[in-house]
């Protein structure tokens, strides 16, 4: 063949100071092929957009989705590959305080995929991927199709990095095919938050780092900007009622305790004997 590939990960290395960056290493995890892994990760960085991850090779294939995913099969929503993460970023959640993808990660999906035709590669290359997920809030039927190339060119493409670097078009459509998942619920207002932490976007801010942004935040101008201001003021209110609140709960640790040492005690162990 005469394209030349990558060394897997070398696009996600060459992105980041992974010395800096609290996100994964850049390393590759075969893992055989069942089950596969996939995720969405809601990341509000220069722009609100999320990143659909499926599991392949000891990588993640990751594609940008702006609007997110629709259930509705008439809903056909923008998706730029981009480059391959590590199989860790799987379960990625949390601040990236600057550089490349600077802001907020939530893990708001994940579970696994089946792709429909056993040849992942070869699906790619024709630019007609036909998977079915099963997550929690993303299941059944469901392709990615790479398009011509329209949306290669245009601004809103740049801010979603260079893509793989193969050569082929990046902008693909993400289509929900009609089952018995699909429908006109909107899943991402219907189902905003983490599936890891149970948080919202200013709840993983404010666990980690609510001071970080007071200053000097990396979006500044435009929505996504007063957005992310927003979040900012959210989570350092959220960190005060927590700072407040704290105190308070400690003890009922210690009723825990009792609660459960009066359950042991209530249900006597039957001993071996006793039949
Ligand atoms: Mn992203």
């Amino acid at each position: 063949m005469p394209t030349e590939k990558l060394r897997p990960l070398e696009d996600y290395a060459r992105k980041r100071d992974l010395t800096k960056s609290p996100e994964p290493a850049a390393t590759v995890k075969p893992r055989g092929d069942q089950p596969r892994f996939f995720c969405v990760q809601k990341h509000l960085a220069s722009h609100l957009h999320y990143d659909l991850r499926l599991e392949h090779n000891g990588v993640l294939l990751s594609w940008a989705v702006p609007k997110g995913p629709s259930l509705d099969p008439r809903t056909k929503r923008l998706a730029m590959q981009v480059e391959d993460h590590p199989v860790d970023y799987g379960d990625f959640e949390g601040v990236i305080p600057e550089g490349y993808g600077a802001g907020i990660v939530m893990l708001w999906d994940r579970g696994t995929w089946t792709p429909v035709s056993p040849d992942v590669d070869a699906s790619l290359k024709k630019g007609d991927l036909k998977f079915t997920l099963d997550g929690y809030k993303l299941k059944g039927s469901w392709v990615l199709v790479r398009t011509s190339g329209r949306y290669d060119r245009s601004r809103s493409a740049d801010s979603y990095g260079p893509g793989r670097g193969d050569g082929q078009g990046r902008s693909w459509l993400l289509i929900k095919h009609r089952d018995d998942w699909s429908g006109e619920l909107d899943i991402t207002t219907f189902a905003p938050r983490s599936v890891k932490s149970d948080g919202d976007l200013e709840d993983i801010l404010a666990a980690e780092a609510p001071d970080i942004w007071r200053t000097n935040r990396p979006v500044k101008g435009g929505e996504t900007g007063a957005l992310l201001a927003e979040i900012v003021e959210r989570a350092a209110r959220l960190k005060a009622i927590r700072a407040a609140i704290v105190p308070a709960r400690r003890p009922s640790k210690t009723t825990g305790t009792s609660r459960s040492t009066k359950r042991a005690r209530a249900k006597p162990k039957k001993t071996a004997r006793s039949s």
